[in-house]
């Protein structure tokens, strides 16, 4: 059994924020990360035919305290700006150099997460709490730790967090809609008539389509469609082909492109379950009144990676106040 002051749960951008800040402020922390790498939803996929980020697009910042963090990323170049052909917004652009899963592995650096870690069940007594985890390769073992985080998307918090204190059944109202994301890649570039961001408008298929290649540091013609919320909600159970292809039937509807749209070389799904908060919490973080549980992430707040950060540092404030 490994003990430690505060067990963080999720290497996510909450998760990262959150540890370390307490780590800045001398506490001993320990950070577990089911998958086998740091960033969450701030991540990349590799191809052959390039890379995509298929989750968060791009930052932006809006409080003190991520602007900072953005031109630090910035300065050292893991971050670049972003003005694509259709960009709707006159605040800055931000994406990871040369993928957005670099912001998590920057961040990551000195933490030393435990990666492939997956806890499953938590338990308190006196003042001290058990979590038990399961590793990638089966076996099973127990971490020991004064407080223990959660800083993973609400519904998985309810799961770990629900039964130990009815405070954390206020997570009950917090609604995170799912994703379905596709990746392609086309031999013969789309053309100009083809802006590099373009959104849906309600009753589309497809919120969002971006051409990943026009991204800094990217190549190749590329692109990343993010599904709508509801569509991607009546579509959870159905095979990857269907959706594959009802996600082209929209991308040429809503490019215009028709039945010019090339045939792409390659298509790769990915199915986010907790993508985008739709309801949040309102508050920036939960915990229990013994201070021994608690919960952070963007579902706190608002659907932006930026609110992981908010809620992650309000969390170690409160941590490091006890
Ligand atoms: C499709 C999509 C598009 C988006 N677009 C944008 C955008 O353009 N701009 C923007 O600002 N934001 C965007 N977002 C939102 C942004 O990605 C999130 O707000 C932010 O990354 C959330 O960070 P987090 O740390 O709260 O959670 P997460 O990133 O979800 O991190 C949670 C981590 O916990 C791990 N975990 C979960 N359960 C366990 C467990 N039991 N044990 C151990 N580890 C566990 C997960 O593997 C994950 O790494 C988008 C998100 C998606 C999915």
């Amino acid at each position: 059994m490994i003990g430690t002051d505060v067990l963080v749960i999720g290497a996510g951008l909450a998760g990262l924020t959150l540890s370390h800040h307490l780590v800045d402020h001398g506490a001993h922390v320990t950070l577990i990360e089911k998958s086998g790498a740091p960033g969450g939803r701030l991540s990349t996929r590799r191809s052959d035919f390039g890379s995509f980020d298929h989750g968060a697009q791009y930052l932006t910042g809006r409080t003190p305290a991520f602007t900072a963090l953005i031109n630090h990323l910035a300065q050292d170049g893991d971050i670049a700006a972003w003005k694509p052909r259709g960009k709707d917004s006159a605040r800055p652009w931000w994406v990871g150099q040369p993928g957005m899963s670099t912001i998590g592995k920057v961040l990551a650096r000195d933490l030393g997460p435990r990666f492939g870690v997956r806890a499953t069940g938590i338990s308190c007594r006196d003042g001290r709490c058990d979590v038990q985890v399961e590793h990638s390769d089966g076996t099973q073992t127990h971490f020991s730790a004064r407080r223990v985080v959660a800083a993973i998307p609400a519904p998985q918090a309810l799961e770990l967090l629900g039964s130990l204190d009815p405070v954390f059944t206020a997570l009950e109202k917090v609604r995170m809609a799912p994703c379905w994301t596709a990746m392609l890649a086309f031999e013969t570039p789309l053309g100009d008539e083809v802006q590099d961001l373009i959104r849906g408008h309600d009753g589309d298929a497809l919120a969002l389509i971006a051409r990943n290649g026009s991204k800094p540091g990217r190549s190749g013609e590329t692109f990343v469609l993010h599904a709508a919320p509801d569509w991607s909600r009546a579509r959870l159970g159905s095979d990857r082909e269907s959706v594959a292809s009802a996600m082209l039937d929209a991308l040429r509807a809503q490019t215009g492109l028709g039945a010019d749209l090339p045939v792409p070389v390659h298509v790769d799904l990915h199915r986010w379950l907790h993508a985008l908060v739709e309801t949040p919490l309102d508050r920036p973080f939960i915990g229990n009144a013994d201070n021994t549980l608690f919960a952070c992430g963007d579902w706190c707040l608002e659907a932006r990676a930026e609110a992981a950060h908010q809620s992650g540092l309000a969390l170690a404030d409160h941590i490091i106040s006890l």
